[in-house]
């Protein structure tokens, strides 16, 4: 097999067709032998459906079907697990990805690159959203090891080694982004418009987000239970003055007024600082928690066609 295209679809019934459209432009042009591999990551409408006609119209595209929704990132491994390419893909379902792109991608990957990745402008998104990616980027840079980089999604082409390496890593805390940057190996980019999606709803909300941002920055290292070992001495260190300055007061005057302002400051101020870290101690435990169970990443309730090599079972 020398192509494969995964795709993680939830809900996505109204934009399967459009995507196989926009493939069968592409596609055929760049290899002639590909699979296009359509995850359906518990849908609760009718994408399943719709993935088994398209799948039965032409064969080159097949379907896996989680046992219930993963979350994207499950979706995405089940697909690489089961790609049998020699370049692996990896698009969303909702257009948002252009599909002609792969035209590019793959000559770019064939000259030599482990990875191609497509990079999208954030033309036409809030002023607000834009701002606070980019700052988040610039702090979430200065934290973790690995380069993160804005605009850089799951759009991407990878040769099989890249595939193996990211299938090599057996987390279940699985922060994709930060995953591609880890393996490594030489890395193109290419750039393209920012569109909205075709049809259907993001699912990724707010909140969502946030729980992504904080993924990002706890995923690849604990500095920031390095930062609260610092915190905590800074604090400290400032106690101990504090209290110095107290003593030498009430020895030299006596008793003075109480300090209701220094009491509510202190016990607010380090009260908020202890629950923090009590949090980011927590976020690592609860971590340590799921990796320590050690179950799959994803479960296929159904597969069709069956693959014919049986893919590697998680060691
Ligand atoms: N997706 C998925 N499982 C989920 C959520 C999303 O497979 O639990 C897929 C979705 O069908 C789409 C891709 O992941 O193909 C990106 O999702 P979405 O368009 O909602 O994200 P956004 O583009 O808003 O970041
Ligand atoms: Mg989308």
């Amino acid at each position: 097999m020398d192509l494969s295209i995964v795709v993680p679809c939830y809900n996505e019934q109204d934009n399967l067709e459009g995507l196989r459209n926009a493939l069968q432009h592409v596609l055929p042009e760049v290899s002639d032998e590909y699979e296009v591999i359509l995850v359906d990551d518990g849908s609760s409408d009718a994408t399943l459906a719709e993935a088994h006609r398209l799948s039965e119209e032409d064969p080159a595209y097949r379907v896996l079907s989680l046992s219930r929704n993963f979350g994207k990132e499950a979706a995405l491994i089940a697909g690489l697990t089961h790609a049998r390419g020699d370049r692996v893909g990896i698009i969303d379902a909702d257009l948002q990805h252009p599909p002609e792109l792969f035209a590019r991608m793959v000559p770019l990957l064939d000259s030599g690159y482990d990875q191609v990745v497509a990079r999208r402008d954030r033309k036409g998104e809030s002023a607000i959203r834009s701002l606070v990616t980019k700052l988040y980027y610039r702090a979430v840079n200065r934290l973790v090891d690995v380069p993160l980089q804005d605009g850089v999604g799951d759009f991407r082409l990878l040769s099989r080694r890249a595939v193996d390496a990211l299938l090599s890593m057996p987390e279940c805390n699985r922060f994709s982004k930060g995953l591609f940057a880890w393996i490594g190996f030489d890395t193109a980019t290419i750039s393209y418009r920012n569109a909205t999606r075709a049809a259907g709803k993001s699912k990724f909300s707010f909140p969502k987000l946030l729980n992504y941002g904080i993924d990002g920055i706890v995923s690849f290292n604990s500095k920031p239970l390095r930062a609260s070992i610092y915190l905590g001495l800074i604090i400290t260190a400032l106690a101990f003055c504090y209290a110095g300055f107290v003593v030498a007061q009430t020895l030299l005057h006596g008793v003075g007024v109480p300090g209701y302002a220094t009491i509510i400051v202190s016990v607010v101020g380090i009260g908020g600082i202890n629950l923090l870290f009590l949090g980011v101690i927590g976020e690592y435990l609860g971590r340590i928690y799921s990796e320590s169970k050690r179950r799959p990443l994803f479960l296929v309730k159904d597969s069709t066609p069956e693959p014919e090599a049986v893919p590697r079972p998680r060691t």
